[in-house]
């Protein structure tokens, strides 16, 4: 794929945000594009920070520390949104980083993110992630257990600014979204990370305020390796 692709499918996507969000009556601003940048060498990413794009996730972050140093040195204004599983002895270097966190899962996790918090004298801002589906193998924390893990977040000093979910591969992803609205709404958090390149037109509106969209913009690995 691409670099002319690549601004073009930005433009395309944004365009398809701002459609979604028209026709749900909210304001097109209200939700920012996370342009899903995982896989991407540097290379490919540039353009769209040349383009004037400057929200990016990445989902791990070893990958993430091999090119965005070097990038947010160039160009001014980065935020950069970890998506993916943290581990605890990683949550140093995320704090050092990331600008936001998607991913807090579990109280192991956000005592540790403080810790490290305290110690870098950083503090991203935090989503809590939510396993909407329950399935076994996907981080986050179950629907019953967010108030409380919410809660212990807060109290351990973490910004808590929203929930993020991924919804199962196979189900129809708007029961996951109002779900993750309504969680958010009982616990008094105003921003909902959800909707990926399949799904985040629906997603706008059931109300995110982030979409986090990778392949409709980047291609897939072998578009361009
Ligand atoms: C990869 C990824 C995305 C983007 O998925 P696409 O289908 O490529 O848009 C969004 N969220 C998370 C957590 C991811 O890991």
């Amino acid at each position: 794929m691409s670099q002319t692709d690549v601004i073009a499918n930005l433009a395309t996507v944004k365009e398809e945000i701002a459609m979604a969000a028209r026709t749900s009556g909210r304001a097109v601003d209200a939700v920012t594009l996370v342009a899903v940048s995982k896989i991407h060498d540097a290379g490919h990413i540039r353009p769209t920070l040349e383009a004037g794009h400057r929200v990016f996730g990445e989902n791990r972050v070893q990958e993430a520390q091999g090119k965005w140093p070097g990038l947010k040195a160039d160009f001014d204004g980065v935020e950069l949104h970890l998506i993916g599983p943290l581990q605890t002895n990683k949550a140093d270097d995320a704090v050092e980083l990331f600008d936001v966190i998607e991913s807090v899962d579990r109280l192991k996790l956000v005592n540790a993110l403080a810790r490290a918090m305290e110690k870098i004298g950083r503090r991203p801002a935090c989503f809590i992630q939510v396993n909407t589906g329950e399935e076994d193998q996907k981080a986050g924390c179950l629907p019953d257990e967010t108030d409380a893990l919410v809660k212990a977040a807060r109290e351990a000093g973490l910004d808590v600014i929203g929930l993020m979910c991924i919804p199962p591969f196979d189900e129809e992803p708007s029961l996951h979204f109002a779900l993750l609205a309504e969680i958010a709404r009982r616990n008094g958090l105003e921003q909902l990370s959800m909707g990926m390149s399949g799904d985040y037109e629906t997603a706008v509106t059931f109300g995110a305020t982030h979409v986090r969209v990778g392949t409709a913009i980047f291609g897939s690995r072998s578009d361009h390796v």
